[in-house]
């Protein structure tokens, strides 16, 4: 299941790949802020943005990285 960002905070991740060998580790990705991790990574040592930052970034962005 995939949790809140590890940069932002937002709750809208989702799972985009799982390891070649099952239930070794799963990839997710922040439909907000783009930021993608792996399952095994220590989440708590990856520095979490301003949230006023990253709506500024992700405010300029253009609109084809993005999902529709
Ligand atoms: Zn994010």
């Amino acid at each position: 299941m995939a949790l809140n960002c590890p940069r932002c905070d937002d709750p809208r991740t989702e799972k985009v790949s799982d390891s070649p060998v099952p239930g070794a580790w799963e990839v997710f990705r922040c439909q907000h802020c783009n930021y993608v991790w792996r399952s095994t990574e220590n989440l708590a040592d990856i520095h979490k943005y301003d949230q006023s930052l990253v709506d500024r970034v992700v405010a300029a962005w253009p609109q084809l990285i993005r999902r529709s």
